[in-house]
């Protein structure tokens, strides 16, 4: 008999008639002597509507304002899943994050969990009943409803079974586990049976959604049992192990992608000390993120220093790095909104960063895909491609690093479930 943590996302509640499959779920492990603590995202696209609905209500709603609007969703969902429950027999009690007793700061729309009261939670499951707890949410200390930031439910599971113990936190998702490359758009993507802690902080850091990078993060550190399965279908998903990566392993991993990127290059700046700092400085203020930086010589001595940033950051950041440039004398400052972000992930990448890039340039080459940056890091190689290749180069390099190819059997089951969902 096990203690779970159970978290369904989005996609795996969209509608009356999946959010009945996840009861029937649920209430079948409650049969086997589970106890269960179920934490689940907004129906479907919710979130996105909640906010266009507060974009249209006012184009710069204030963030307390925002996270009292966006933690309907999650609350909707855990009423409807609690009452679900009921209908079949299993006893269940809805949790808002307050409920649940989790604690967050005040920093609104992003908060941070801090602690985790799971008195309440303890209280339903000795009372035999499911345990509801809305993702996503918490509150500050004066009491305000605060969210977590985007794909939150995730860390929420995981905060949960590290604060009551569970034996595993199992995501359940759309599809049946973590794969070589986002499914959707290698369709040859291989299902992992196990991916180190390491290797899935890098893939999901890098933008391979189906688990977000601080939900990894957390059950590193509080060295929480993770599954990722299938809601749709049966099998036993991937698990993410706490064994150290294995040095003999396969070279690469997986490939993250992810097309939210800008690039932005201050050209032509005399070359004088402290050019770095001047030119990030305003933007760490601002809290815009920099990712991959590259500082060029040219001929006349001068410098151009390119790097990227998300893509939402990119017309604030702009705005600042005019004016700095300005500021400095440089020559002109140029940018491209459209970029995408490729890894390849693999602890094997340690034994030879120069034979994975120079495949890695050759393959992207082959393709006539322009490397517009490149940055290397203990087991991953990333580069910034136009967003308009992001789709090929991905299928070329999971291909060329034949990635589809298990190192022992090559036999695992490899499928979304796309076609599975309507059999719900
Ligand atoms: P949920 O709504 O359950 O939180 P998400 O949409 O956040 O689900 O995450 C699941 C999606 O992650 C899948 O549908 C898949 O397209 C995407 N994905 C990206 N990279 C990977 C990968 N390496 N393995 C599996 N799925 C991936
Ligand atoms: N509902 C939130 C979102 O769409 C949180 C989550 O799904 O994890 O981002
Ligand atoms: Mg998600």
């Amino acid at each position: 008999m096990a203690l779970l943590v159970q978290k369904y996302g989005g996609t795996s509640v969209t509608s009356p008639e999946h959010i009945g499959h996840v009861a029937d779920r649920v209430a079948a492990a409650r049969q086997l002597g589970h106890r269960i603590v179920v934490v689940v995202s907004a129906m479907g696209e919710e979130t996105d509507r909640l906010n266009a609905l507060a974009q249209a209500t006012n184009p710069a709603p204030r963030p307390r304002e925002l996270d009292v609007l966006l933690a309907t969703g999650e609350q909707a969902t855990i009423a409807l899943l609690a009452m679900a429950l009921e209908r079949r027999g299993c006893a269940a009690r809805s949790f808002t994050g307050a409920q649940a007793g989790i604690r967050t700061d005040a920093t609104h729309n992003r908060a941070r969990i801090e602690s985790i009261d799971p008195t309440a939670i303890r209280e339903a499951l000795a009372n035999k009943q499911v345990a509801v707890v809305a993702g996503f949410q918490g509150v500050d200390a004066n009491g305000n409803i605060t969210t977590i930031g985007r794909g939150g439910s995730d860390t929420t599971a995981v905060a949960l079974a590290a604060a009551i113990g569970a034996d595993e936190c199992q995501i359940c998702t759309d599809v049946d586990g973590v794969y070589t490359a986002d499914p959707r758009i290698v369709p040859a993507a291989r299902r992992l049976d196990r991916i180190s802690m390491e290797e899935m902080l890098e893939l999901s850091g890098m933008g391979s959604k189906v688990l977000h990078p601080r939900a990894v993060e957390y059950a590193g550190r509080h060295r929480v049992p993770v599954r990722v399965v299938s809601t749709f279908m049966s099998g036993d998903g991937t698990l993410v192990d706490h064994q150290q990566s294995d040095m003999e392993g396969p070279q690469l991993v997986g490939i993250a992608c992810n097309r939210d990127e800008a690039m932005i290059t201050v050209s032509g700046i005399p070359d004088q000390s402290g050019i770095g700092a001047a030119l990030m400085g305003p933007l760490a203020d601002a809290n815009i993120d920099v990712d991959m930086v590259v500082q060029n010589q040219g001929q006349d001595g001068r410098i151009d220093l390119s790097f990227t940033v998300q893509r939402g950051d990119h017309d604030r950041a702009l705005r600042r790095l005019r004016q700095t440039a300005d500021e400095l004398s440089a020559r002109s400052v140029s940018a491209n909104d459209k970029i995408a972000k490729i890894s390849v992930v693999g602890a094997g990448v340690r034994r030879s960063h120069a034979g994975v890039v120079s495949k890695l340039c050759q393959v992207l080459a082959g393709e006539g895909i322009d490397i517009r940056m490149l940055s290397t890091a203990e087991i991953k190689v990333s580069v910034a491609v136009d967003e308009k290749y992001l789709e090929l180069a991905v299928r070329a390099l999971h291909d060329a690093f034949q990635l589809d190819r298990a190192e022992d059997t090559g036999s695992e089951d490899r499928h979304t479930d796309a076609d599975t969902k309507s059999a719900v």
